[in-house]
């Protein structure tokens, strides 16, 4: 007899094994276990400061701004006595510095760039402000486990702006290249999205049904996914291994399950199908390789509550986060690129790093990880015309507080009829020439200065900003990576700028208001840029692979924090997921382990009993 593909005497196995495991290591716990070190969660009400901060609040003066986050690497800035070293200060490098900091240790960020964020840095040229990695961010509703963390780390200063109620817009094929073009609105209310997907393709409405109540049992499951790299991974294993984790949870039953086979099993129409996997350059890996399960936890992030952006920009959370983390006496200094780690000779533990004044190699260690896609971004400054202002302007009211999502934006025909992987691989597998002239089969473009409240003041409310995102092949550069940045010859530029200009003749295309306006800036960055900001060895902008292999349970369990020597703890994207909460997620695991508690519990209990107001007279033990 069989359950779920199991025979029952491998259940009693697993059943009595896990017993087993779970009394020895109670047991060795009890002998040996670890202090755990504090608590360092402050009770969320008694981070909102009164009077609330507002869009007015934010510090625009350039100076102040560059002596939180343009620290220089000085021997004597470094702090006596360091209780930990962070190693980068993306979001996962951030998030498990603030949290150590507020546990009362003393922490050094080093940053190899000259500025502090990572991915949610941003740069300014020309009075334009762009952010390079941070378009919207998902579940910030006030009191949601998402936003609380958020508000821990910034201490509560950070503040967010809901994006419009519909805050994408997907249109699959083009405007007036022939053929019929798909256009709809997705909003964070998930029920209405699948009836605007209905309306649209009647002939699916069976489909969109069952995916979207797929989408609702892969919510509740994804609890368990995080808990296994919290188990000391011997039990994650046992759990795996019995089939124990598939019995509990829809979310290991479908994880070996590519988005591109759950759809064409469910979905007849291509366009639909595009339309459904829209958004999975969020994580960079095409429907065929990626799992449905990845993607129902992206779409489950942005479903349920919409998109919010950080007001002031993302340089606003390390803005933020830095005070914290000084305030425990620690600090962040950046131009500290680290090229190695010391270990104890006789124990092997790290107990420090060196830091080496110029570039260091980028490899991958570990050749059974793999790099995901590179991309290219163009960053574009547009002028208003005296007398208008962006803030008001109707004209801008289809793109203020939305991203734009175009699939197939020249060949309306191939949309209905070829799949999206099989468009997107044929892209990527150009040569560099063919991509120069080539219309990118997937564009992302946002406008960033139409999100957020404190533009008009701190930037000028006739000065617009447009990012487009699309996808690229390392290889189409990878010849010019040993040049220097800003300075790698007209090949390059002229490379990088064709592919940029047809980015946004596309996007032009489809946003007539900004047409005709006068263009101040244009920038485009290559995975070569990428590569110099974020360090990452091939450009690519979510870290690892999103692909089957790298979101099997197993793989799950083990990219976890301490994969390292002892004393080393890895952070951050990939040892989570991508994106921004996937990035904090990986500083909260990290800080975890760093104070050996599990810190997803314990604020999670915070944040209950602030709901219910339980601790609302107390301060907690941390403060
Ligand atoms: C174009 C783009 C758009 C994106 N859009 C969104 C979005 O809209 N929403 C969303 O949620 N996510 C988005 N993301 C993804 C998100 O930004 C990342 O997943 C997340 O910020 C990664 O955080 P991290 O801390 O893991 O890594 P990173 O932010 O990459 O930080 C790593 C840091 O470590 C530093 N570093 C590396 N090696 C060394 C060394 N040896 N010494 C010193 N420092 C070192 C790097 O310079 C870097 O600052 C986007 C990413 C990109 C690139």
């Amino acid at each position: 007899m069989a359950l779920f593909g199991i025979s029952i005497s491998m259940w009693l196995v697993g059943v009595i094994g896990l017993s087993l495991y779970i009394v020895l290591y109670v047991i060795s716990i009890t002998i040996y276990g670890k202090k755990p070190g504090r608590n360092p969660f402050v009770l969320p009400s008694l981070l909102v400061k009164k009077p609330e901060r507002t869009a007015d609040d934010v510090i625009n003066n350039q100076s102040a701004r560059d002596s939180v986050l343009r620290q220089n690497f000085t021997g004597s800035r470094i702090p006596e006595r360091l209780d930990a070293i962070v190693i980068g200060s993306g979001i996962g490098g951030l998030t498990a510095a603030t949290l150590l900091a507020r546990a009362r240790k003393r922490v050094l960020v080093l940053e190899q760039h000259d500025v502090i964020g990572g991915c949610c840095h941003t740069f300014v040229d020309k009075g334009y402000e762009f952010d390079v990695g941070i378009h919207y961010i998902g579940e910030m509703r006030p009191g949601s486990f998402v936003r609380c963390l958020a508000d821990q780390l910034t201490d509560g200063k950070l503040m967010w702006q809901p994006l419009d109620v519909d805050f994408d817009r997907v249109i699959v094929g083009c405007v007036d290249g022939g053929g019929k073009n798909r256009s709809v609105l997705v909003t964070g209310d998930r029920k209405e999205f699948a009836k605007r997907l209905a309306q649209e393709w009647p002939d699916d409405a069976a489909g969109i049904e069952a995916f979207f109540s797929l989408l609702d049992r892969l919510k509740r499951g994804s609890k368990l996914y995080w808990g296994l790299k919290l188990l000391p991974l011997p039990l994650a294993r046992l759990l795996i291994k019995s089939g124990l984790c598939g019995l509990f949870s829809a979310y290991f039953r479908y994880l070996h399950i590519s988005l591109k086979q759950y759809l064409d099993q469910h979905i007849s129409s291509e366009s639909l199908k595009s339309t459904l996997a829209y958004c999975f350059g969020d994580y960079g890996t095409p429907p065929g390789e990626t799992s449905v399960v990845l993607h129902a936890l992206l779409l489950n992030h942005f479903l349920r509550q919409g998109g919010f952006y950080p007001i002031g920009g993302p340089s606003e959370i390390s803005f933020c986060s830095v005070p914290v983390i000084e305030k425990a006496g620690g600090r962040a200094l950046v131009r500290a690129p680290v090229s190695s780690i010391v270990c104890n000779e006789t124990t092997g533990r790290a107990v420090g790093v060196t830091v080496q004044r110029s570039r260091i190699p980028r490899t991958l260690t570990d050749c059974q990880l793999r790099s995901g896609h590179g991309a290219m971004s163009v960053f574009i400054g547009l002028r208003l015309p005296p007398g208008r202002c962006a803030s008001t302007d109707p004209a801008f009211d289809d793109i203020r507080g939305r991203n734009l999502w175009l699939l197939s934006p020249s060949d309306s025909s191939a949309a209905e009829t070829v799949d999206l992987q099989s468009i997107v691989n044929a892209y990527l597998s150009l040569d560099p020439q063919e991509a120069a002239a080539a219309d990118p089969p997937l564009l992302f473009a946002s406008f960033p200065s139409l999100k957020d409240p404190s533009w008009p003041r701190r930037r000028g409310d006739d000065r617009l900003t447009c990012a487009i995102v699309t996808f690229a092949n390392w290889d189409w550069f990878s010849q010019y990576q040993e040049g220097r940045s800003g300075h790698r010859g007209r090949d390059y530029n002229e490379l990088k700028n064709a592919i940029g200009r047809r980015m946004w003749e596309l996007v032009k295309c489809q946003v007539p208001a900004v047409a005709d306006l006068e263009v101040e800036l244009f920038q485009v960055g290559t995975p070569l840029t990428n590569q110099h900001y974020i360090n990452s060895p091939r450009g690519e902008i979510y870290g690892l692979d999103h692909s089957l292999s790298r979101l099997a349970p197993d793989s799950c369990a083990q990219l976890r924090p301490e994969m390292g020597p002892p004393g080393l703890l890895l952070t951050g994207q990939d040892v989570a997921i991508c994106g921004f909460v996937g990035g904090m997620m990986g500083g909260l695991l990290c800080a975890s382990a760093a104070l050996n508690r599990n810190l997803i519990a314990d604020l999670a209990k915070l944040i209950q009993a602030d709901a219910k107001g339980i601790l609302r007279r107390e301060r907690p033990k941390a403060e």
